[in-house]
């Protein structure tokens, strides 16, 4: 039950917690609440301004911190000290970003490439966790002089594309700015409900919500039916957005005035001055035919119908990954009954022209596109807050998750694409006689070794009691909950004993790599079926060599010496396949041992049951 205060000033009763939500964004963040009268949601702004705030972060000689518009203004003069964009930094490592190193005019720490990446400035270390509280907090206090209440609770929205680990820093996050985060949101999910849409119980659509912000983009294909809002699928490219576009321009003035790009890269100030100048370019031309200004006294000009020559290439391949999103989808561009525009991206001719086009069918826009997600965000946190009942929201992840088993193959227990939250369960068991604890490592990804996935963790369940090797039962249970965030659980069921982890951020995978990981699943796919066949081969073999072995030891009074022989070279023969790349060898082999044994194990076994029946001891 909520608590409901009072309001001492007004008489009227109120509810003592506000969740706001908020849009945590790589270029710009906000945060915005629903209405308490209206029930709209609002985005916050205080008198005259804009409700952006900057995702920059400003450090002063003595460590003073300013964030957003404040600190956006000493992008050029203090690059060292300016940090901005560092969501491309979260749940990172330096591995991960190193091809993009020119892209940050601040200090990126390249340590031990393993490592998550760290900001260095001055004598000081950040981790873009804490770079991100910053702006979080920043949000925070904003909400709270604008609302006149503490604010604790939030929903904070995250990329379709965010992993385990980065989801896990974005709540982190929150929490070191002072904020119990209900819940980690997907932004398209918040931009549909911004929309109003996946509210009505009987309401049955199918969404692109189409993302293209300041540094990703992203295309996300949903489906509401009977009350439920779920995505079907997700694809994008977290290295194309807005500022891409202005790259497009820096690149033509430089190219127009003889300069190549290394003087950039040897004077970050003129790079970050000229990037400020093409984007103001960039959206004055959203509005206008051309556009002039000068650098230094050097004069820049562009036209739109220049810039949209330049930039059709980037265009073009957020169409791409609207193709290849409705494929994984299974619809076509006429099954889409909406198309919602976010990011301020979109508010380009151009893109606008481009996307009605390929779906058919004029785009969404009348809600603000910087604003669509935060407002959505708001939304799910009065959801949350139990006010809309009918609400079920569903998502999906993104790559397989399992634990390796026998000869190092990934067992799959949630599949790709599954929907979160989910649950699900497997049976294990020891292979060695008395064998007290077991490995438990949990990977991610779609091959068939775990060797080509990715590790996310890895732990010990130790004291299973003493019994002979395939007796114990190990059940594993992954638990993915509603935010992506995964726990994993191995629990020896005789016995009871248990022990859990849940997946922290970790070393992560890149975007490129996390691509490249599908694309290779496919490509692999022949050898890796081939592979995953030749290891349950050996691992079935040794098995039989292992039961083998113990049931002659036991029962060796009872076989003929010539069985004995026979047995011995049939396992033999047996130990010798397994170590050559012949499935069908080792099958051959098993069934010779299998055939050798049978007769003798029946005997065997016909045995002990005639003992059984004259009640003796086996
Ligand atoms: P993010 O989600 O990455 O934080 P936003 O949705 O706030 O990004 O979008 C920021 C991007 O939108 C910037 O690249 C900015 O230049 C661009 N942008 C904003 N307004 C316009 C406009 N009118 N025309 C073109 N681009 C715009
Ligand atoms: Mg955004």
């Amino acid at each position: 039950m909520a608590k409901i205060g009072i309001n001492i000033a007004t008489g009227s009763l109120q509810q003592d917690e506000i969740i706001v939500g908020i849009d945590l964004g790589t270029t710009n963040s906000l945060v915005a609440i629903l209405h308490p009268d209206t029930k709209k949601p609002i985005a916050l702004k205080e008198h005259n301004s804009s409700s952006l705030v900057p995702s920059v972060v400003h450090f002063d000689a003595f460590g003073n911190v300013t964030v957003g518009e404040a600190a956006k203004a000493f992008l050029i003069a203090e690059p060292q000290n300016t940090i901005f964009s560092a969501k491309r930094l979260m749940g990172k490592s330096y591995n991960d970003v190193k091809q993009n190193a020119s892209f940050f005019s601040y200090k990126v720490i390249d340590d031990n490439t393993e490592n998550l990446v760290k900001v260095q400035v001055g004598n000081k270390f950040y981790s873009p966790v804490d770079l991100s509280s910053f702006v979080l907090k920043e949000l925070k206090q904003r909400a709270e002089h604008i609302l006149k209440t503490p604010v604790n609770k939030a929903v904070i929205t995250v990329p379709a594309y965010f992993n385990d680990a980065q989801r896990q820093a974005t709540r982190d996050a929150g929490k070191l700015a002072g904020l119990d985060v209900l819940r980690i949101v997907n932004e398209p999910t918040a931009a549909s409900l911004a929309y109003g849409l996946g509210l009505h119980k009987d309401e049955e659509k199918a969404i692109a919500v189409y993302d293209l912000g300041g540094g990703t983009f992203d295309i996300s294909i949903l489906k509401i039916s009977n009350g439920i809002f779920e995505v079907l699928s997700t694809n994008g490219d977290t290295y194309l957005g807005g500022d891409d576009f202005d790259n497009a321009i820096v690149k033509y003035w430089l190219q127009q005035s003889g300069l190549n790009e290394d003087e950039l890269k040897q004077n970050k100030e003129f790079a970050q001055a000229i990037r400020l100048k093409a984007e103001e370019a960039k959206i004055y031309l959203s509005s206008n035919e051309a556009f002039e200004s000068q650098l230094n006294g050097d004069k820049l000009i562009i036209t739109r119908k220049i810039f949209e020559n330049l930039v059709q290439p980037l265009v073009d391949t957020t169409i791409s990954c609207c193709t290849s999103a409705l494929k994984d989808a299974g619809l076509l561009t006429k099954d889409i009954d909406v198309t919602v525009m976010v990011g301020g991206s979109t508010r380009m001719p151009i893109v606008k022209e481009s996307i009605s086009k390929f779906f058919g069918k004029p785009v969404n826009d009348t809600v603000n596109p910087d604003e669509v997600v935060a407002l959505g965000a708001a939304i799910q946190a009065d959801i949350l807050a139990g006010n809309n009942k009918d609400v079920l929201l569903l998502d999906i992840t993104p790559l397989s998750l399992g634990i390796e088993t026998m000869g190092g193959l990934m067992d799959v227990l949630i599949p790709r694409n599954s929907k979160i939250p989910n649950k699900a369960a497997r049976q294990y068991t020891t292979h060695k006689d008395g064998q007290s604890g077991m490995k438990i490592s949990v990977y991610q990804g779609e091959r068939d070794m775990v060797k080509d996935n990715r590790k996310l963790a890895e732990f010990n369940l130790t004291g299973i009691p003493g019994m002979p090797a395939g007796l114990p039962k190990v059940e594993v249970s992954f638990l993915i909950n509603a935010d992506g965030i995964l726990v994993v659980k191995a629990k020896e069921l005789r016995s009871g004993i248990e022990q859990s982890i849940q997946v922290k951020a970790q070393q992560d995978l890149s975007d490129e790599a996390l691509e490249k990981m599908l694309l290779d699943s496919i490509t692999h796919a022949k050898e890796d079926i081939a592979t995953r066949a030749l290891v349950e081969a050996r691992t079935e073999g040794e098995q039989l060599l292992e039961t083998t072995e113990k049931f002659i030891q036991k029962n060796a009074t009872y076989l003929s010496k010539e069985e004995m022989m026979q047995t011995a070279s049939a396992m033999q023969a047996l130990q010798l396949a397994i170590t050559m790349d012949d499935k069908d060898l080792i099958h051959t082999k098993a069934k010779e041992l299998n055939d050798i044994s049978r007769p003798y194990a029946e005997r065997v076994m016909d045995h002990a049951i005639s003992l059984a029946m004259k009640g003796k001891a086996v």
